[in-house]
């Protein structure tokens, strides 16, 4: 019974990634026999997980019918928890956004206040007997197996608490907790259709999201991608403490929070990074020179990375990406400079397109592969047999 159901997961993934398709169809993609095939797709259909879109034209002239994934048969609720605010949103099976909303809190108020207020939206927004799944992204490392964060610079109160706990009564669905730059990575792959991709946040601190082969790269722990902490872009001999402690990580040089500081030790009236990019935009010669030499730190940090998994396209997103060529222009040169032509063939470096909505879309991706997964499937076609 779970291998059969697992077959029948794979052949949901057929119509989620191509869309309708016919008996034939199924039968030439998959090599199933049509018995096979009959059988699953009935157990889909009983599950209304797929459902008639009618006729196409066949060529022996009788119409044959069409099936097609219902995206409107479960909603997904994902909760996008940034350092100043979070957005919420009920998503469809195809991950589109049916409603969304966005709330002022600061992250480290704690996650009860945080999470409760999160709670509060996720209720005005669906009914927990129609939501399948729930995902929540932090702006912190995720131990993604233990839902919880691990040491988060900014998140405090936050260390080791298990926020999967704080849904998973209320919802029967699975409940993700994924770091909000992975998340970010996975829409920008989906809605590019680009399967190896970078996605760079570059904000009040400095994190990647890593898709290889259209699969989220996460590591053993879940802490892949952390180059804020990583020693490239290193030039002064000077040491510079961390917000993680340790001294002269890639974020002393080129975070949001590192320039707010040395703009102001400056003079400037700086307080959080959307202040230095209007700097920038003002022409202010000292903040174009740090960011110029911020761009050129963190793209020693891709460097590293294009040689290492190859990418097609760098997005870069947040607050500091508004810097726009002032940046950019650094993190190409060194690209460029440290790479092997193989590796910067086709490669893009460009400023992400998605907007407020990319965090919990991907989330609602992340969400709808975890919950449409052969295994969760099964109990899912299982506790749907009887209704
Ligand atoms: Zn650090």
């Amino acid at each position: 019974m779970a291998q059969a159901a697992g077959h029948t997961g794979d052949l949901l993934d057929l119509f989620r990634s191509e869309g309708a398709l016919s008996r034939i169809d199924v039968i030439e993609r998959t090599g199933l026999s049509r018995s096979t095939v009959n059988q699953r797709l009935a157990a889909l259909e009983r599950a209304d997980l797929i459902r008639e879109a009618g006729g196409a034209e066949s060529s022996g002239g009788r119409p044959s019918t069409l099936f097609d994934f219902n995206a409107g048969r479960a909603k997904v609720l994902t909760a996008d928890i940034g350092a100043m605010g979070f957005t919420l949103a009920v998503c469809d099976l195809a991950g589109r956004p049916l409603d969304h909303l966005s709330r002022d809190v600061e992250v480290w108020s704690g996650p009860e206040t945080v999470l409760g207020m999160v709670q509060e939206g996720f209720d005005s927004l669906a009914r927990p007997d129609e939501v399948w799944a729930v995902a929540v992204g932090v702006p912190g490392p995720v131990e993604f197996d233990a839902h919880r964060v691990v040491n988060p610079p900014i998140m405090t109160g936050w260390d080791g608490y298990d926020i999967a706990a704080a849904f998973s009564s209320r919802y029967r669905g699975p409940v993700v907790v994924e770091n909000d730059v992975n998340a970010r990575a996975v829409a920008e792959s989906r809605l590019t259709g680009q399967p190896n991709l970078v996605a760079l946040k570059l904000g009040t601190g400095i994190g990647a999201g890593l898709v290889l082969n259209g699969q989220i790269i996460r590591g053993d722990k879940g802490a892949a991608g952390d180059i804020g902490h990583t020693r490239a872009g290193h030039t002064d001999p000077e040491p510079r403490t961390c917000r993680c402690g340790n001294l002269d990580c890639l974020e002393t040089y080129a975070a949001g929070w590192a320039l707010v500081k040395q703009l102001s030790d400056l003079g400037r009236d700086v307080r959080r990074t959307s202040d230095v990019a209007a700097l920038v935009a003002q022409g202010d010669m000292e903040a174009v020179r740090l960011v110029r030499a911020a761009g050129r730190s963190i793209g020693e940090a891709v460097a590293g990375l294009v040689s290492i998994l190859n990418p097609r396209l760098v997005a870069l997103s947040g607050q500091l990406a508004e810097c726009g060529e002032v940046l950019m222009s650094g993190i190409r040169e060194r690209v460029y400079q440290q790479t092997l032509p193989l590796a910067t063939r086709d490669l893009q470096i460009f400023r992400s397109e998605l907007g407020e909505l990319a965090g919990v879309t991907g989330l609602a991706l992340i969400a709808i592969d975890t919950v449409l997964a052969p295994g969760p499937l099964t109990e899912l076609l299982g506790a749907n047999a009887g209704t």
